[in-house]
């Protein structure tokens, strides 16, 4: 087992724990340090910098080798104490009522993934590794949301993201991707390109929710989100003119 970063040594300042032999350990350390400082995204820099000043050891995350591809990358609470990893997601509210926060561990097999800057929107191994630490982000701070999507109330683009937290997961994503110059994901239904501008996400009134339910629970999340100026960004979206879709809402 590893620490990142490597001297970490206080309980009170936990670091990321990767575990699963040497080449694995190395590997995932590599797409670590590239999300927090190699690739110069803000995103990936405030996602990995805050998982490490959580600065509580009951909430720390753990990378840990599954030996062989999985075909997904899978995070999951640790010592969730009635459902603290939670919000208490209301439909008018979809982060309402933030649990106490809680562990994460995520199983991840970088070498089933292109390597970085290659592949399908959101398919680079360093893409599919933000995407749970993102969740894991959300975990610690009690507002990761597992509220069904796909269910006839929502739109069929709101469907397909699954979950509220893959929402989240992907959109930031996103926001990294252009950061590094990397198509954008469309959706958490496979690979596909994002085909719409980030006004045309902002000012869609079926992922209102979404935004307005962030901006009140992670307010410092958002304010960093707001700050990042790049061509993909519904926190902070250039002007352009937007597409039908939220124009004519049947889709
Ligand atoms: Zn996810």
């Amino acid at each position: 087992m590893i620490n990142y970063p490597d001297d970490s040594l206080n309980a009170q300042f936990p670091p990321i724990r990767i575990s699963g032999g040497h080449h694995f350990e190395a590997e995932v350390l590599r797409i670590v340090r590239h999300l927090h400082v190699g690739s110069h995204s803000r995103i990936g820099n405030y996602i990995v910098s805050q998982i490490l000043v959580n600065d509580d050891l009951r909430e720390g995350v753990r990378i840990r080798n599954p030996h062989h591809a999985i075909h997904n990358a899978i995070t999951n609470p640790r010592g969730a104490v009635r459902d603290s990893d939670q919000p208490n997601s209301t439909r008018a509210d979809l982060l309402a009522n933030p649990g106490r926060g809680a562990g994460a561990t995520i199983d991840y097999f970088p070498f089933e993934w292109p390597q970085i800057g290659v592949g399908q929107p959101g398919r680079s191994r360093d893409e599919i590794l933000l995407h749970e630490l993102v969740h894991a982000f959300m975990i610690q701070r009690g507002i990761s949301s597992v509220r069904k999507l796909d269910r006839g109330i929502y739109a069929h683009r709101v469907r397909r993201f699954d979950i509220v937290d893959d929402f989240y997961a992907v959109m930031i994503t996103n926001v990294y991707a252009s950061e590094t110059s990397r198509g954008r994901r469309q959706d958490h239904h496979a690979f596909s390109a994002l085909g719409r501008n980030a006004m045309s996400i902002a000012s869609d009134p079926r992922f209102r929710p979404f935004f307005t339910a962030l901006a009140s629970h992670a307010p410092g999340l958002v304010t960093v989100l707001r700050g990042i100026d790049t061509p993909f960004n519904p926190w902070h979206p250039r002007m352009e003119l937007i597409d039908a879709t939220s124009v004519f809402d049947d889709a």
